[in-house]
């Protein structure tokens, strides 16, 4: 899983100051871009998810890694996936963090194309009492500026 953090608390200067308050219409953390991710994170503007994949072996590489952990090459490139995801386990968390807020439910999904690629996101667009364990979904992105997260919903079914 790719760690999300949360958008760094204002300047080093100074001192003493709280932690700025999450921004915005949305209390999600939201990742911080780097150098290494960035495709990832940027990768919905064009509504295809993308791993890193390595080019010597085809081994899809995440979360992200300058080298293929199975060859070690540094031939790696990302490459888009076909969204299409399968319910790995999942949790539906009802407790009220921020008041008002309603049940979610996060889930680990494993792609299509290679089931050791997994990732956790929250299953969207279900009603938490519909999801379980090996239930087709596809990727949904949730945009905020320049990040896309992927979510995932139920797959439509339209499958080719
Ligand atoms: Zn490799």
């Amino acid at each position: 899983m790719t760690a999300v953090s949360p958008e760094p608390g204002g300047g080093g200067s100074g001192g003493g100051d709280a932690p700025a308050p999450a921004r915005g219409p949305s209390l999600r953390l939201l990742p911080r871009l780097e150098p290494e991710n960035e495709f990832f994170w940027t990768s919905g503007a064009d509504g295809r998810l993308r791993f890193l994949r390595c080019r010597s072996c085809r081994t899809y590489v995440h979360p992200p890694s300058p080298r293929c952990p199975d060859c070690l090459s540094a031939d790696l490139a990302p490459e888009a996936v076909s969204g299409r995801a399968t319910v790995v386990a999942y949790t539906c968390n009802i407790q009220e963090w921020i008041p008002g807020s309603r049940p979610y439910v996060i889930g680990l999904v494993a792609i299509e194309e290679d089931e050791r690629v997994r990732l956790t996101t929250n299953l969207v667009d279900v009603d938490p009492d519909d999801v379980r364990s090996g239930m087709a979904v596809e990727v949904v992105f949730d945009r905020h500026d320049d990040v896309y997260l992927p979510l995932f919903r139920p797959a439509t079914g339209d499958r080719p």
